[in-house]
């Protein structure tokens, strides 16, 4: 099982482990620890993220990098930032740029979203696209209508999708991420999307999101437990928890 949206940096030791325990591996991504005032401050916070690699293979825990610019951590100097990505991507374990996206939908916030998606689209990677917990459906409306601005042919995740969301996520021909933690999807929530769409399920990423938010580490196994109780076809449940990562992330 594979988690494809975690901030683990903000976990202790013991997160870590249980992580281990149950899943082949997970992708942390940068994300807003801090109010990014200086370049210096988010420059800093990626390399925590990198040394998540190092913590969690210390406790047996498989960590995939995603670098990028948060759209709640958006620093003085974009341009430098992804001069600074363009590096950081050529590093081991990079597997995707990320979280990008929006959260107020704001100028600043679309520039800083379409230079990402444009410079992940030059170097290849998949874009993991954060969308907000207020005005959800509003908002994702928003970043699909950016996306189609430009022209791109990387995969893009459109990640916290709801069930007001997915279809149109779907649809449209990106993957569609559910996250299962208090305040996004309940683990049965999760199941209804999954059992609805089924039809695309070779383009929907279970994650749990854990950050210092209430999150449930084990989302991913529990949620694949909760899939098997409801009858759920294997086939299915491969391609949600693990296959599709596998494929969409080039993951070893
Ligand atoms: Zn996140």
């Amino acid at each position: 099982m594979i988690d494809t949206h975690t901030h683990i940096d903000t976990r202790g030791m013991e997160d870590l482990e249980l992580m281990a325990l149950t899943l082949d591996c997970v992708i942390t991504l940068a994300h807003d620890p801090f109010e990014m005032k200086t370049l210096d401050v988010w420059i800093t916070h990626i390399e925590k993220v990198f040394n998540e690699i190092k913590r969690g293979k210390k406790i047996g825990l498989n960590v995939y990098i995603g670098v990028g610019i948060h759209p709640r951590a958006i620093p003085p100097d974009v341009d430098k930032a992804l001069e600074y990505i363009k590096n950081f991507v050529k590093e081991d374990r990079v597997v995707a740029i990320g979280e990008i996206g929006l959260e107020k939908g704001d100028k600043r916030e679309k520039e800083t979203f379409i230079k990402q998606l444009e410079l992940a689209n030059n170097l290849g990677y998949p874009a993991i696209v954060h969308t907000p917990r207020s005005n959800k459906e509003e908002i994702t409306k928003l970043i699909l209508e950016e996306i189609n601005t430009i022209d791109t042919n990387i995969p893009i995740v459109i990640d916290h999708c709801n069930k007001n969301t997915v279809k149109e996520v779907l649809d449209n021909n990106f993957y569609a991420g559910l996250t299962v933690q208090p305040g996004k999807l309940t683990h049965i929530e999760a199941v209804e999307i999954i059992k609805e769409y089924k039809d695309f399920s070779d383009k929907i990423l279970l994650n749990s999101d854990t950050s210092s938010n209430f999150s449930d580490v084990l989302a991913v196994p529990r949620t694949v437990l909760k899939l098997k109780l409801n009858n759920i076809e294997k086939e299915v449940i491969d391609k949600v928890s693990y296959l599709n990562a596998i494929n969409l992330f080039k993951l070893k």
